[in-house]
């Protein structure tokens, strides 16, 4: 199978990675608006070869778009627009009501398929791929019925060849879940980063007394704006209403400091603590 992948970061490697690794892609081409990046994929063998867009389009059974998710709403009908018939095109993007929205009429929208593969680091670019990344992992397929049959079954096949395990869902349900489990992590983490930056103007202290718990929570601080920021953008008024309910959680938690009822909080911390039966 000859597979094109536009935008070749560190989802789009690591898929190349693992296309490779396990037989799925005989050959593997990246296209990116950076030639420094295709170089770098190039010489870290994610890639065989760099084409143009429209090259690398047409050279391809299976197209995955894995660029941030502001640009799929440009890339994805241009894609559509080019390819033949026997031609599946996916993308990869943390949202997709909007995507789907924007090509809901295109002639072509039955060889697309949205999806959202559940796995991801803080780190971006070629660079930052890696194998193994999706090994056990979940994707979710949005609105397939919007899809060829034989187009999802290319989508499920290329999935399970990395071994992960499909989902099917509607892009509503899908943009609502991923602001609950992803979105205010993200927006959470870069939240205590600047309050911890604020606070903390001597950062050698911090680096020094990071090892346990902050360095954990803020891990994802490091998460690249350029994702990000496209990410709110579409997903607004989800990540406002979980953002609303989690400023409830943090002030219920300050107004039981500043009683000190401590007994409260304790029952807090083990209500919080039934997260454990459903992360093990
Ligand atoms: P990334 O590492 O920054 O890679 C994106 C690549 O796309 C970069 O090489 C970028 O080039 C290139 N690019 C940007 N705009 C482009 C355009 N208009 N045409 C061609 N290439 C373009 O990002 P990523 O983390 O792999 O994320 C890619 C997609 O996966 C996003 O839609 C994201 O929502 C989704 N996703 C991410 C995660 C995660 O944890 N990171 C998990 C699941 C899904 P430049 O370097 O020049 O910008």
């Amino acid at each position: 199978m000859k597979v094109t992948i536009i935008g070749i970061g560190l989802i789009g490697g690591s898929i190349a990675i693992s296309l490779k690794e396990n037989g799925f892609a005989d050959h593997i081409i990246g296209v990116d608006r950076s030639q420094e990046n295709l170089d770098k994929a190039v010489r870290r063998r994610l890639i065989d070869e760099d084409l143009s867009f429209e090259k690398g389009v047409a050279a391809a059974d299976v197209i995955i778009i894995s660029t941030p998710v502001d640009t799929l709403i440009d890339l994805v009908p241009k894609v559509l627009d080019l390819i033949k018939p026997e031609q599946t095109v996916l993308d990869v993007g943390s949202t997709k009501a909007p995507i789907l929205k924007a090509i809901e009429n295109h002639p072509n929208r039955k060889s697309f398929v949205a999806t959202h593969p559940m796995a991801g680091t803080e780190f971006s670019g070629p660079e930052a791929a890696i194998p193994n990344l999706f090994e056990n992992k979940c994707t979710v397929i949005c609105d397939g019925e919007g899809s060829s049959k034989s187009a999802v079954i290319t989508v499920k096949e290329l999935y399970e060849s990395m071994n992960m395990s499909i989902i099917r869902m509607n892009s509503v349900d899908h943009d609502v879940h991923a602001a609950y489990v992803s979105h205010i992590s993200h927006l959470s983490s870069f939240a205590l980063a600047l309050t911890v930056l604020e606070k903390e103007k001597n950062e050698k202290a911090i680096f020094q007394l990071a090892s346990g718990g902050f360095s954990s929570t803020v891990r994802l601080a490091k998460s690249s704006a350029a994702m990000w920021t496209p990410i709110f953008s579409q997903n607004r008024d989800n990540v406002l209403d979980v953002l609303d309910e989690h400023i409830n959680s943090l002030a219920k938690f300050r107004t039981l400091l500043i009683k000190k009822d401590f007994n409260k909080i304790s029952e807090l911390i083990e209500e919080a603590n039934r997260i454990r039966k459903i992360l093990k």
